[in-house]
Formats: structure tokens, sequence, C-alpha cells
């Protein structure tokens, strides 16, 4: 038994879940928002009970250390030298990594390498990292790549028509994200429902306030909606998805704004919130379109058909499909969304929503008996496959 501390370190934020491995269970979890601030918050959930903080919390490093003293105050474990590996979630991992790693040397230098690829996250990874490091030098440190799963892909599905010099210097293609999550749902998707089904052809959808679609094939990825970065494929809570290109150029000269400045909008200013001009958060949009706001209705129009088409071709990707999921804060949660999407598939791929089952809660099939694909919801645990890993880096079989 080991207790394993699965963390993600944003810019302003350390997400974290203590595990007790190899048993997968959650001993506490919680987190610290507003680092960098007078007014920041720690939070933490143990046995029931929940604690919230506002203090100063001026740097990462503030922000373990409070973490770690809370573990040791509550009773939680009774010395820092308990945690015995620390599981960093790191967005990109470039063409350099396909599976987790331990967080040595190299993979540091390899996470600063492809900061440009992912200015947003890639330096408060390493900022949290070294905070860890510091707080916990004795333990075990592992890098968990959002792109690893989709490193199977085959060129013909991560090479952007671009010259192809552009590809070879600049490692500019496609990479995707969510490939933890992707990863987890296949794994379940394979134990619960397709046990007896060789080299399974699964649709994966995990649509939240960020969303990607993945089609796999005997667990491993055949291709996934985001490119680059995860500004690419469906439409999501402020980011655009796929357009074509030229938008940029035209948005540009017609605004007279800086490439950046409308790159800026397209992650943070698009998807539901630009469309509907009222929020990113999907509950607002269904209870807009419910009172007949007429862009909240579009918005989630657009954001059905993009998840839709993605599903019509991966359909055709992996010469069919023997399960669709769906997972995350929309795809767990909203049936009104699932049957939005699916209303404009069922023709197609001869699938019947089971009405009554798409409007319960939880793990289920959503899809009738007489359904020619088998449709369900999966809730994501992207957390346990961080501890999984931590756990083997233990056994030396990571
Ligand atoms: P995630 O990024 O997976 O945590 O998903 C968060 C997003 O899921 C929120 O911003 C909402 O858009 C959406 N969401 C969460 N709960 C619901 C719900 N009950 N109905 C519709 N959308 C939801």
């Amino acid at each position: 038994m080991a207790k394993c501390i699965a963390v993600n370190c944003g810019s302003s934020s350390i997400k974290y879940k203590l595990y007790e491995m190899p048993e997968e269970k959650v001993i506490c979890s919680g987190q610290v928002e507003r680092i960098g601030h007078e007014d920041g918050i720690f939070s933490i959930k143990f046995n029931g009970q929940a604690r919230k903080e506002i203090l100063p919390i001026m740097d990462h490093a503030v922000g373990v250390e409070l973490i770690l003293k809370a573990l040791v105050e509550m009773n939680i474990i009774a010395s820092f030298d308990e945690i015995k590996a620390v599981g960093h979630r790191v967005v990109q991992g470039g063409k350099y990594f396909s599976k987790s790693v331990i967080f040595d040397d190299y993979c540091e230098e390899k996470v600063a390498e492809l900061i440009p690829l992912d200015p947003l996250h890639a330096p408060a990874h390493l900022t949290g990292f070294h905070a860890f490091k510091k707080a916990l030098p004795n333990a075990v440190a592992i890098a968990v790549f959002d792109t690893a799963f989709h490193q199977t892909m085959e060129a013909e599905d991560y090479v952007f028509p671009i010259p192809y010099e552009y590809t070879e210097k600049y490692a500019c293609r496609r990479y995707g994200a969510h490939g933890t999550s992707h990863n987890y749902l296949a794994i379940k998707a394979k134990e619960d429902y397709l046990k007896d089904v060789d080299d399974e052809r699964i649709i994966s959808c995990h649509i939240g306030s960020g969303s990607s679609l993945a089609a796999i094939r005997g667990g491993k990825c055949v291709a996934t909606t985001m490119g680059l970065t995860p500004l690419g494929g469906v439409m999501m809570g402020t980011r655009t998805g796929d357009m074509d290109p030229s938008v940029m150029d035209y948005l540009s000269t017609c605004t007279g704004k800086d490439v950046h400045v409308l790159y800026d909008e397209f992650n943070k200013k698009s998807g539901f919130l630009g469309v509907s001009g009222k929020s990113n958060d999907t509950r607002d949009i269904e209870s807009g379109a419910a009172e007949g706001d007429e862009r909240c209705i579009l918005a989630a129009n657009l954001f059905a058909r993009r998840v839709a088409d993605f599903i019509g071709s991966y359909f055709v990707r992996l010469g069919g499909a023997d399960l669709i999921l769906f997972s995350a804060g929309i795809g767990e949660n909203s049936g009104w969304f699932r049957k939005l999407i699916i209303d404009r598939i069922s023709d197609a791929l001869g699938i019947v929503l089971d009405e009554e089952a798409n409007n319960s809660r939880g793990e289920k099939v959503i899809s009738a008996p007489n359904s020619k694909i088998k449709v369900v919801v999966i809730p994501t645990d992207e957390e346990v496959m961080i501890a999984r890993d931590c756990y083997k880096a233990l056994e030396g079989t990571l």
C-alpha cells in the first residue's frame, strides 16, 4: 500500500487528490486557487468534511505547503514521507512522450522546450513540479501527458497540409488533448461493455468546458479532434474549435486587430460564449434555449452539429463502431445535449435512444436494445489514471 497524490498545476491553481494505492481509494481531495493573490483560497474535502480558508497564497510553494500541512493537521498522514509518489498532469508532451514518465531532468527539459506549444499551462506545470519536489524530495515524481494517448495516430491523422518543412522544423502537427480521459474511458468501456469484442471500436466524446472526441480501436487512439493545441476540433465553452483558417486574416483586416488578440478571442471569447453572447456554461445555454433565446438555440445546435459530424466521420474512420460513449461535464450531466447530438446521427447510424435512461443520472446505457450501436454514459476519472501510473512507477513497471 502506498499514498500517491495526483496533481494538476495551473497558472494560479493546484488541484489535488490523495489516493491509497493500489486500492484506488480516494483519501481526500481539494484545490488551491488564486495563487499569487492576497485572498488565495485553500480547500480540502476529507471524510465528508469540507474545509475552506481564504489567505495570502503568493506562490505555488506556499500552496503546496498548505496542502501538506493540512494533511498532517487533519491526521490524514503522520508525516510528509508517507506520500510516496506525486503524479503531475502535463498538457503537452509533444512528440517526445507516448506514455507517463519519471519527471527527471530530461522530462523537465522537454516540458520547458514545449512551452511555445502550451504557453498557458507548461510554465505552471514546471513551477508546481519544483514546489512539490522541494517539499517532498524523497517522493517519486512522474509526468502524465494529455497528449500521450494520441501518439498512436498515424501521419495521415496528425499531419497538417501545410508546407512540410513547417511540420518537420517546428513540429507543427496535431497532438490532441484529453488523452488521459479518453484512455480511462476506453479501458472502462472495454471492461464494462465490450469484454467479448476483439479489436473494439469506440467513439469517445469527452464534452465539457473543453471538448474533444477520439476514435479508438483496440484501446489505441486512431484519430482525435483537438489539434496542435486544445483550440481545435469541436466548438467549446469559450473556444472556436475548427474553422476556415482564413477567418484569422479576414477578421484582422476587418477589425485592425493583431492576430494574437484574435487568437486570444478564439480561445477565450468564442464557442458557446461567443455565439450565445450569454454564457460559456451549457446550463445557462440550456435554460436560455428553453426560454426561446435564439442565440442560445443556435449555439446549442452548432455544438450538437459539430459533435455529430465528428461522430459520423469517426464511424467511417473506424469502419463502424461498437460503442459511442459520452463523458465530462456536458456528456455526463445533460440528457438534453446528448439527445440533441444523437438526433443528428440516429438515422444514419441506426441509433435508438432510450429516452428514460437518457434522462437519468450516473453511468448507464442510454440506447434502446434495438439500437444498432450501444451508446453509454461513463463518468471520466483522469486522476485515478495518474494515481495508477504513480503506483506503477513505485513498482518499477512504468
Ligand atoms: P468539465 O470541463 O468537464 O468540468 O465540464 C464543465 C461544463 O459542463 C460546464 O461549464 C457546463 O457547461 C457543463 N455542465 C455541467 N453540468 C451540467 C448540466 N447539469 N447540464 C448541462 N451542462 C452541464
